[in-house]
């Protein structure tokens, strides 16, 4: 399939680099295609940055039948610009495609049209330290239709922001707030598909955490409301005992990346590595004993982000007393020495787009 494309008349003046923020500004094209079920995935296009026409009872406005994706390109100190795995995000695209009743991707095809309409918009890719450019995949229902069904029809686009480095105030822990009130999925759900609704269902205990003074919502089970899940959009990891410990892929888990990541570089590292159950009783019986050494989510976004405070009911644990522990610093050091070029990553992480 060959891609059509259509260049802007109208280039964007580029953002102040060092006040990007996320997911505000947006680059000059987008990759868009469309499948039918006569044609499949068909006139793959780059087209100007701009709104897509929709019909008021387009499917995915009512019934949330959509999937997204979120990976970077970096660009590296001698000017070259990557991506870090893409593949593995194409490949969870096509898990939740299937979760979600939408027709697969070529992976290869749209890694391929990633990496074209990264080389047109390579001037996006921002050059401060710590800064990426964010790249969204999405792919939603589009029949015009009222009533529960698979749409017959889909749109698959992918836009690219600018992003600013996300710690502006330095690598600093967060807090977090273990809702008793709300989960985010159960076993036999879509918790582990990267669905627009799954992020619908987090606002309210997300809000009520803010509410309590608290930055990021660690989510239980659903079933028991006892074992770690995530916390926010993110994977979750704890140190304690000597080993680095977290939740087994259950179903209701997001299979992270980054969680990936973390787990083969501190398998090469030999730090003991468990991916298993854990209850929020262990991990306060682990703070009691002076066990508990850190915790920290894994994600794009963040890449690490420690925790130094912990909320659960009337409970309060300050963990690593409220600094970054080395575990977290090491992982946040060697990936992003690794997303940047500045160190090389075991074989296949870094795909090479310019340079
Ligand atoms: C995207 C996401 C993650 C992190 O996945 P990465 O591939 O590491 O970015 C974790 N949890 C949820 C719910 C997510 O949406």
């Amino acid at each position: 399939m060959q891609i059509i494309i259509n260049k802007t008349q109208q280039p964007k003046t580029h953002p102040d680099e060092s006040r990007l923020g996320f997911g505000i500004h947006f680059t000059d094209h987008m990759f868009v295609m469309d499948y039918h079920p006569d044609k499949g995935w068909h006139t793959p296009r780059i087209e100007p940055y701009g709104p897509l026409a929709m019909d008021p009872a387009t499917m995915v406005l009512h019934y949330g039948q959509g999937i997204f994706e979120g990976l970077k390109a970096y660009r590296t100190d001698s000017g070259k610009i990557q991506m870090f795995r893409p593949g593995e995000n194409f490949k969870r695209l096509n898990r939740s495609a299937q979760l979600l009743c939408i027709p697969l991707i070529d992976e290869a095809f749209v890694l391929n049209a990633l990496k074209e309409l990264l080389i047109l918009e390579k001037d996006w890719v921002p050059k401060k330290p710590e800064t990426s450019l964010y790249i969204r995949p999405t792919i939603y229902a589009s029949d015009p239709f009222l009533g529960v069904r698979a749409s017959h029809t889909y749109r698959f686009f992918i836009i690219l922001s600018p992003v600013g480095a996300y710690y502006v105030e330095g690598f600093n822990p967060v807090k977090i707030w273990v809702t008793p009130d709300h989960v985010r999925a159960v076993p036999g759900g879509v918790g582990e598909a990267k669905t627009i609704g799954n992020y619908a269902a987090s606002l309210l205990a997300g809000h009520e955490a803010h509410q309590a003074g608290y930055t990021q919502v660690l989510w239980l089970d659903g079933i028991e409301r006892k074992y770690l899940e995530e916390v926010g959009a993110m994977n979750i990891f704890i140190v304690m005992g000597g080993k680095v410990v977290t939740p087994a892929l259950s179903g209701s888990i997001l299979p992270g990346i980054t969680r990936d990541s973390v787990i083969h570089l501190a398998k090469m590292w030999n730090l003991p590595v468990e991916e298993r159950k854990i209850s929020i009783d262990e991990l306060l019986a682990s703070h009691a004993s002076g066990d508990l050494a850190e915790i920290f989510g894994s994600g794009t976004a963040a890449v690490i982000s420690p925790v130094g405070e912990l909320r659960y009911g009337k409970t309060t644990i300050t963990v690593g007393e409220g600094k970054v522990g080395p575990v977290a610093r090491r992982l946040y050091q060697a990936l992003t020495d690794i997303q940047y070029g500045r160190k090389e990553g075991p074989k296949g992480w870094i795909e090479p787009i310019i340079g």
